[in-house]
């Protein structure tokens, strides 16, 4: 097959250039591009006002995008979850969340795996593939936005919560986020990065003047039990950890959100809560804490309500203030990294299809 032009590889000015060396008027190429980003289509085919002749080259000569689906569940709450192969034949997972209030969040990926090695992660479990390109971060919200733009829907915010760490892929990562504010028109109070706590990355970010939102994997209040969970702790301890989210609210006077996965008798006790408490008070900061999604690799179990409860509680009583995430698709192994596994298990057992997955 000759290779075809990837036209999410391309800025405007390069698609002007495509098609005017295609004898195409000049107006053709932000035609392609609405079509793009815009009112985003999943086939050359569904760009109506183009002339006939130019669907049929674009057809032979260009792709909308590099990624395969090579399995997708829908949750019982409407959560789509879609595993990717790259073209080199590596899986990248992306998740879409419908809410009751109109917002559609996806949840994309930055590497095939992870080099970070929490425990409790199921992307971790399988270590680090490769970074992914900002083509190829960017082209995962693309796809939900096509899929919602034909059901007259639209996808409102995009989490790099995905398998990898975003910051560990740093440039793709902020070019990608670049990409779909100026092209796919996502807002930047709109976009969250997720880090494990890469402390340069964090100050660095602090700097890009961008107004994108930045949540920190937080999960211990004391570098014994972070560094246990999270060895990223052990190169960047919570005192350093801290510092930069400081630097991080001076520099831009927007909040942080520390993301704590609760599990039972493990970080959920009363202790982890008051040094918690007594670690962000004063701080522009918000507790998000999401019960456990249990992994394979991992023995861990999700805390109860009430737990969650108690642990607020306390919290409250040092001015943090906390939430809990409602768990999405668990039905279907929406948790980070997790359909992947699900599928490698089946795929070692026998060969799979989309039914057999759990
Ligand atoms: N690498 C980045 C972003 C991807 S992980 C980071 O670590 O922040 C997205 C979020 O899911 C992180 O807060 C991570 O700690 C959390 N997470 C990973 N595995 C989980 C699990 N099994 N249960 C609950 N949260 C999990
Ligand atoms: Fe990587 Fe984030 Fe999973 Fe840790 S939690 S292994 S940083 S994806």
């Amino acid at each position: 097959m000759p290779s075809t032009i990837n036209l999410y590889d391309l800025s405007l000015d390069a698609l002007t250039e495509l098609l005017s060396g295609w004898g195409q008027p000049r107006f053709r190429a932000k035609q392609v591009w609405a079509w793009l980003y815009e009112k985003p289509v999943a086939s050359f085919e569904a760009m109506t006002d183009l002339p006939g002749t130019l669907r049929e080259r674009l057809t032979a000569e260009a792709s909308l995008g590099v990624l395969t689906v090579s399995a997708e569940r829908t949750s019982k709450d409407g959560t789509v979850k879609r595993l990717y192969e790259l073209p080199d034949g590596q899986l990248i997972e992306s998740v879409m969340m419908p809410y009751d209030d109109h917002r559609r969040t996806a949840c994309i990926s930055t590497q095939a795996g992870c080099a970070m090695g929490c425990t409790f992660c199921a992307t971790g479990q399988m270590g680090f593939a490769r970074h992914l390109t900002a083509a190829e971060i960017v082209e995962q919200a693309v796809h939900f936005a096509q899929i919602l733009h034909a059901e007259g829907d639209r996808l409102s915010n995009i989490v790099l919560m995905g398998m990898g760490e975003p910051f560990h892929n740093y440039d793709a990562s902020i070019e990608a986020v670049r990409r779909l504010m100026a092209d796919l028109g996502i807002g930047a109070r709109h976009i969250t990065i997720s880090t494990v706590g890469l402390v340069p990355q964090i100050r660095q970010f602090a700097d890009e003047g961008l107004q994108v939102k930045l949540a920190i994997s937080l999960h211990a209040a004391t570098d014994d039990e972070r560094g246990a969970m999270l060895p990223v702790n052990r190169r960047y301890p919570l005192a350093d950890l801290m510092d930069a989210c400081r630097y991080y609210i001076e520099k831009t006077g927007r909040r942080v959100t520390f993301e704590w996965a609760l599990i039972a008798g493990k970080n959920d006790t009363p202790e982890q809560a008051n040094m918690l408490g007594e670690m962000l008070t004063g701080m522009l900061a918000h507790v998000n804490l999401i019960p456990l999604n249990p992994t394979g690799g991992y023995d861990g179990r999700p805390s109860d309500p009430e737990a969650a409860k108690r642990f607020i509680a306390l919290l409250e009583g040092y001015g943090v203030s906390a939430t809990v995430r409602v768990r999405r698709g668990i039905d279907i192994d929406a948790g980070c990294g997790q359909l992947k596994s699900a599928v490698i298990r089946q795929q070692r057992a026998k060969t799979i299809t989309i039914d057999d997955i759990p």
